[in-house]
């Protein structure tokens, strides 16, 4: 493929500070805002908590080719339907969380809220995803002509995060160009047409109206609610708060924010095991939760202590619908996609009869390989230690939120140190390596300018009603909802914006040969 044009276009200083001061003043007035740091503002300066900042954004649209953003779009449906089957075949999970149990204690936690939730019997056959599959560009190193593709580097099953903000940042991209903000240099590639404007915000707020509405009014003619199970404090709120504003203004949905280690304080189960929420600045009053939004849960640190688990199982317990379900948070462990994505693997078939159109997601698949000692893990092992070969991988354990893989060079060493009984707790993925360009990245009142790095995600929206906890399952809603485009800066492997290493971007499509 031919390199991209060279971009961003120069600028004089003057035009910069014309375009920064566009930039904060439009980001500000529309919320594209994160709470700042406490390193950039310190608890001293804001003791209430009361400033904000803008989010961590790119100045300029990045480049992305217009084949692999609808290549991405293209397979978001399908992949609704992947993760809805394999969320829906107990049996078939737990032989791949069963490989984990033994050596990853959060992942058994898990799954023991599950089967005592199974025992008991579930109670809301409907789940609701609001999913996130990333991708990067790549081209093939070995042949030149070979077109661009983009490459799956996760698929998210909670807590799917920046849908808020991306549409924020298309929208604030488009209107730094219709203001004329960015130079007119020769070879400037922004249009109007260059830039997709990111759905993100309706299409996650649709998928939530929609699950809110099949659980249908209350029996007991109490007043119905969605729940934002949060994170406390949560920096990324405002994030959350696009999503939540529109499901009120335009469904009229009630929403409550409950922080995680929260639940038993302010909800209760009634004899059916209707999810019953008082809040706190309300205690008499009472909602029947339709929806538990996961913003929180993915992380082992977030589980202090019984209690919390105890607020988890309440939940999953419960007549709720849960965005997602615990079975639908274990079908997104990086080790099932792992299985799915090993060279030869047989099982994305069973989950996606249809022959075309496995094909077309087998295409976004890199290759990835378990750490355990079948054939295909023997062979990862010796990859992974080996100075030479392990600079072309990344070592990925179960784990979500960013700030957790291991990178390259630093596979073997690490191997060294971790006992070889964890290592099947670990997969090894081929690092995609999308073309280098260049962006200026405005993050924390700084311009960091140079080469990055992009990562776009495609949101999905999928509900479905489980029939016998085999994999029969009923599809009620299946839609792309929206993209996201994250930039870093090409020197950090680490790519989320929340966990300190990324910028908000949007793309700027481009036609490559
Ligand atoms: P997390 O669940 O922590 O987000 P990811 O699998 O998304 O884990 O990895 C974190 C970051 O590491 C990504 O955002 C990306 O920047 C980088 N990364 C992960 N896998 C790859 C890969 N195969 N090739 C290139 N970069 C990768
Ligand atoms: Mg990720």
């Amino acid at each position: 493929m031919a390199t991209y044009p060279e971009y961003p276009p120069d600028q004089s200083d003057e035009e910069q500070k014309y375009l920064l001061t566009s930039l904060k003043d439009w980001s500000i007035a529309h919320g594209l805002a994160v709470r700042p740091t406490t390193t950039y503002v310190s608890a001293e300066i804001d003791p209430s908590g009361a400033l904000a900042t803008t989010a961590p954004v790119t100045l300029f649209p990045s480049l992305f080719p217009r084949v692999c953003f609808e290549q991405a779009k293209s397979v978001a449906q399908d992949y609704n339907e992947l993760y809805s089957a394999i969320a829906s075949d107990e049996e078939w999970l737990k032989q791949t969380v069963e490989e984990l149990v033994d050596i990853d204690d959060f992942i058994a936690q898990l799954w023991k809220v599950h089967l005592a939730v199974k025992q008991q019997g579930y109670v809301q056959p409907l789940n609701l995803g609001l999913f996130r599959s990333d991708y990067m560009v790549h081209t093939d190193p070995a042949n030149a002509q070979s077109r661009p593709c983009v490459k799956q580097v996760e698929f998210n099953t909670i807590a799917s995060s920046f849908g808020g903000l991306s549409t924020q940042v298309s929208a604030l991209h488009k209107y730094l160009f219709t203001v004329g903000a960015y130079p007119e240099a020769p070879l400037s590639v922004i249009s109007d047409a260059a830039l997709p404007e990111s759905t993100s915000v309706p299409g996650l707020a649709m998928g939530m109206a929609k699950a809110h509405e099949a659980y249908g009014p209350s029996k007991d003619g109490l007043a119905t609610c969605v729940l934002f199970l949060v994170q406390d404090p949560e920096r990324n709120v405002f994030d959350q708060r696009h999503v939540e504003y529109v499901l009120n203004k335009n469904y009229g949905v009630k929403t409550f924010r409950l922080p995680f280690g929260k639940v038993l304080n302010d909800t209760k189960l009634d004899a059916d095991r209707k999810l019953v929420y008082s809040p706190p600045h309300a205690p008499s009053k009472q909602f029947e939760v339709t929806l538990v939004y996961f913003r929180a849960g993915y992380s082992p640190a977030e589980y202090q202590n019984q209690r919390d688990w105890d607020g988890r199982l309440q939940i999953e317990r419960s007549a709720a619908i849960k965005c997602p379900s615990i079975l639908t948070q274990l079908a997104g462990t990086k080790k099932v996609q792992q299985v799915l994505a090993t060279p030869h693997s047989p099982h994305l078939k069973r989950f996606l009869p249809d022959e075309a159109r496995a094909a077309e997601l087998l295409k976004t698949f890199a290759p990835i390989y378990p750490m355990d000692k079948s054939e295909a893990g023997e062979e990862a092992r010796k990859l992974a230690q080996d100075p030479e070969t392990a600079v072309r991988y990344v070592l990925k354990p179960q784990r979500e939120g960013g700030g957790n893989n291991v990178y390259r060079k630093a596979i073997p060493r690490f191997l060294k140190d971790t006992p070889e009984t964890h290592w099947p707790a670990h997969i090894l993925m081929e690092m995609i390596e999308p073309p280098a360009q260049s962006n200026v990245i405005f993050r924390n009142g700084e311009l960091q300018k140079g080469g990055v790095i992009c990562e776009l995600g495609i949101y999905g929206a999928c509900l479905w009603r489980d029939e016998d906890g085999k994999g029969k399952r009923e599809i009620l809603e299946n839609f792309e909802a929206g993209y996201l485009l994250r930039t870093k800066g090409c020197g950090s492997e680490e790519g989320g914006v929340a966990a300190g290493f990324g910028s908000v971007d949007s793309a700027c499509l481009i036609d490559v040969d």
